[in-house]
């Protein structure tokens, strides 16, 4: 099967560094079986080098090493730019009035911060050498750090979080990443094979995750929201819609991780706030500002007093963190927003930040789907169904509409999958025909139609652009 097609040049997405397997499952819409898949706990590339590399140094668990980058950026770079919260490079080694990962990854090193900020290699040495730094303080010894349960306090304390829910929010999430596994392809693989997990949380294990702790921990204002307050010198106390009419949701991208945007909004320093931010993974929320209050998101005091702003997990360079389930989350809260202050669901009154007078950010950014998030807000829910024909084989599911994807699953021929919403990316021959369509049948999920029979040679109707 692999054989029949010939190589090709890696594609753009993965870089120069991509190992010959994915090139080569790269080309098919159909499934070659498991063999495709990246084994379990391994890195190519570039980047895996660099983590091993970082990792052997100082002794740090390199999975918790990968988990950690992962959390915070999805292990991009983003070419040296700061996160909001000043936070630089894939590992986010930050400096900010209150945390000094940079500083510290500059002291333990030698390296310079400009490397430390802009060179990959050099971020994750910084990273290890940082936690290192930690898990000593903490006195655990030469057997203590090749577990990573042990690894919890000083993964607390390299986030910075000062409130122990959030605290342990970012904490929890690198765990959660080290116990389902996940791969990254970014400059080769990397590859964390999920594993039981235990983290030793000391005395965080007293305190209840953010969202799970009953009264006082959950928004008043929106039901599925946590509750973690923002600095009261982030946002301005008011008394809306008596004192000021709500006209506007303002749609933003945090530039970091939902943990440390919530965090961000906790620090005095920040001087700014937004009243809901949105997890990319699952669509949890969390509230940090009360909707009768001010939140200094727009950067425009008008738009400020006239509107909820609400957060969503990511980058705007990068479309990964764009879920299904973040756009579905934030839908639903951004439509119970409208619904009680007789806001019109439209793109004149929910509006990107950078459509904000005078905005100086860019967020939400290209990637961000307005007919699949509008259609979501005014309640367009169609969707359509299909069956698969392949002749006889699997079908690869890939991440995203392409077979410049990664593999992330396969279906049976002749399985029924349902079709949420379709998308064009590149043209695939099957059994259909050459098609572009490509089919969402669930979160980060897509197939060809060139081997789905929807009973439509195109679009299916009612169902919605993704
Ligand atoms: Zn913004």
């Amino acid at each position: 099967m692999r054989l029949r097609f010939p190589l090709r040049r890696p594609n753009r997405l993965v870089g120069a560094m991509l190992i010959v397997t994915l090139s080569l499952s790269a080309q098919s819409a159909l499934g070659a079986g498991p063999a495709l898949a990246a084994p379990a706990g391994t890195a190519t590339g570039p980047l895996g080098a660099a983590f091993n590399t970082a990792a052997a140094r100082y002794d740090v668990p390199r999975d918790l090493l990968v988990a950690l980058g992962y959390a915070e950026t999805r292990l991009d770079g983003h070419g040296g730019a700061p996160s909001a919260s000043g936070g630089y490079g894939l590992m986010h080694l930050t400096s900010n009035p209150t945390v000094h990962t940079l500083d510290e990854a500059a002291t333990l090193t030698g390296l310079d911060r400009r490397a430390l900020r802009t060179d990959t290699s050099a971020n994750i040495t910084g990273a290890a050498a940082v936690l290192r730094s930690y898990a000593d303080r903490a006195g655990l010894t030469k057997a203590d750090r090749k577990d990573v349960n042990r690894w919890y306090g000083s993964v607390v304390r390299y986030g910075g979080a000062t409130n122990p829910s959030v605290a342990r929010l970012y904490a929890d999430t690198v765990y959660d990443l080290l116990a389902a596994g996940f791969t990254a392809a970014r400059g080769g693989t990397v590859t964390v094979a999920g594993r039981p997990v235990t983290p030793q949380r000391g005395d965080l294990a007293r305190v209840a995750a953010l969202g799970t702790g009953g009264v006082g921990t959950m928004s008043t204002d929106y039901g599925p929201a946590a509750w973690a307050p923002a600095y009261s010198g982030n946002y301005t106390v008011a008394n809306r819609p008596t004192d000021y009419p709500i006209n506007y949701v303002v749609i933003h991208v945090t530039q970091g991780s939902y943990a440390g945007s919530i965090s961000w909004f906790q620090n005095p320093s920040a001087k700014v706030s937004a009243h809901y931010t949105f997890r990319s993974s699952d669509g949890a929320v969390t509230q940090s500002v009360r909707e009768k209050d001010i939140a200094w998101h727009a950067g425009n005091w008008t738009y400020n007093t006239q509107s909820i702003g609400i957060e969503h997990e990511g980058y705007v360079n990068e479309p990964s963190w764009y879920t299904d389930a973040m756009y579905r989350a934030s839908a639903a809260l951004t439509r119970n927003i409208a619904n009680k202050y007789g806001i019109p669901k439209d793109r004149t009154h929910i509006i990107g930040h950078i459509e904000v007078p005078g905005a100086t950010h860019t967020d939400p950014g290209p990637y961000w789907n307005w007919t699949y998030y509008m259609q979501l807000v005014n309640g367009v829910t169609g969707i359509g169904s299909g069956t698969v024909n392949t002749g006889g084989g699997t079908l690869n599911v890939r991440s995203g509409p392409g077979t410049n994807y990664a593999v992330v699953g396969s279906v049976a021929h002749g399985a029924t999958v349902s079709i949420y919403c379709q998308a064009i990316g590149t043209s695939v021959t099957g059994t259909y025909g050459t098609s572009n369509i490509w089919n969402r049948i669930g979160t980060n999920q897509y197939v060809s139609d060139a081997y789905v029979l929807t009973g439509y040679s195109g679009f299916i109707p009612n169902v919605p652009r993704c």
